[in-house]
């Protein structure tokens, strides 16, 4: 039931994604990248599990350092995630195998130099050191300038993370590489399904990676990464693919089975349809967590926030619950209720207005009071 895919092949070392290589699955460490001994357990489990690819978050020379120690133990192959530091590329790339850049992140440092030179870079580096390449566009974090472009058009959104995506791809083409793939992610599967056949239809060529970013916790989490992968596959786009699931580190090879029972069962037909009203009532997302956690509490939050809803399933209220304060703001702006983690405190948002930051004790009663109010 998957159709050939029209994508090119490319290496990340002796990994071979796109074309007609087997679709490859992936996840990232949700630990701390300095915690080298967490760090190298998340690797191992995710191996065993049958990674093809682990990626890892470095945000400074401390990580990078912690990153040359894991690589040593491990032969897993590694791709990192440069969030908004895209500068430490040329410090990391003698210790993975793929760089992963967000388009939407190239902004924040060095103002004064254009979107195209620090693109011009980034390839310089990969070149250099054979590496692959992510162009990973986020629904939460589109470059301001793109999300401008499309701000008052019904479906903006998902035009801007295409059009992002689609730039980008003609900056790298620009420059003679092709050993990338695209992923377009958003946490509404909808939306996912909807920018991938519309990147797919335009570069047909390109490997995708799919993914349904802070699907949350399972089983929903599941179902709701299950209606994107079963669409865009039988369509015969998605040549690797990340399940983001919001789980404790030591379960995260769940999200690798999950990926491969997903995989399976296109191929088999086996289908789960849900029904039209899937995605009315309370809808509840969550990262997958990533170094960036600020306590580890928070998986345990994200549990007891859905505990807590069960009472309001009937409502149409999005809440999320985001691991750390780079993001959580950006990544909860959609959401009726947000929260987002510090190190001691959880930061509460109603709409676009903050509520204020509250202990990890005092914070489920306020968010209480706060879902009552909104269904009152
Ligand atoms: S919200 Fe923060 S902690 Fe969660 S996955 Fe994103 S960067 Fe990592």
């Amino acid at each position: 039931m998957i159709p050939p895919r029209q994508s090119r092949t490319i290496h990340i070392r002796d990994l071979a994604v796109g074309g007609d290589a087997p679709i490859a699955v992936q996840s990232m460490a949700a630990t701390r990248t300095q915690d080298i001994e967490a760090t190298l357990r998340q690797v191992r489990i995710l191996e065993a599990a049958g990674a093809d690819l682990v990626r890892i978050a470095v945000d400074s020379a401390a990580d990078v350092e912690a990153l040359a120690v894991i690589r040593a133990q491990t032969k897993a192959l590694l791709s990192v995630d440069l969030q908004e530091n895209y500068r430490l590329a040329e410090k990391v790339a003698p210790h993975v195998d793929k760089l992963r850049y967000n388009p939407g992140h190239l902004h924040h440092h060095e103002k004064s130099k254009s979107i195209a030179d620090k693109v011009a870079y980034l390839v310089g580096v990969a070149k250099e050191h054979g590496l692959a390449m992510r162009i990973g566009v986020n629904a939460g974090s589109v470059a301001p300038d793109v999300r401008a472009r499309f701000e008052g058009n019904a479906e903006g959104e998902g035009l801007a993370i295409v059009q992002s995506a689609l730039e980008h791809c003609e900056l790298v083409d620009r420059l003679g590489f092709a050993d990338y793939v695209v992923s377009i992610k958003d946490s509404d599967p909808r939306v996912v399904i909807d920018a991938n056949v519309r990147f797919a239809e335009a570069r047909p060529d390109v490997p995708l990676h799919l993914g349904v970013t802070e699907a949350g916790l399972p089983p929903d989490g599941i179902v709701k990464t299950r209606i994107a992968f079963e669409q865009l596959l039988s369509r015969g786009i998605g040549d690797t693919l990340r399940v983001s699931l919001t789980l404790p580190f030591d379960d995260k090879g769940e999200e690798i089975v999950v990926g491969r029972q997903i995989i399976a069962d296109v191929e088999a037909g086996r289908f789960r349809s849900v029904p039209p009203n899937f995605f009315d009532g309370l809808n509840i997302i969550a990262c997958p967590s990533c170094s960036r956690v600020e306590n580890e509490r928070f998986i345990d939050l994200a549990q007891d926030v859905k505990k807590l809803t069960q009472y309001a399933q009937e409502h149409d209220v999005t809440i999320a619950v985001m691991g750390c304060r780079v993001n959580g703001p950006g990544e909860t702006d959609d959401a009726d209720l947000g929260l987002w983690c510090g190190p001691n405190f959880v930061n509460l948002k109603k709409g676009p207005e903050e509520l204020g930051a509250f202990t990890y004790d005092e914070i489920l009663g306020r968010l209480k009071a706060e879902l009552d109010a909104l269904i009152g």
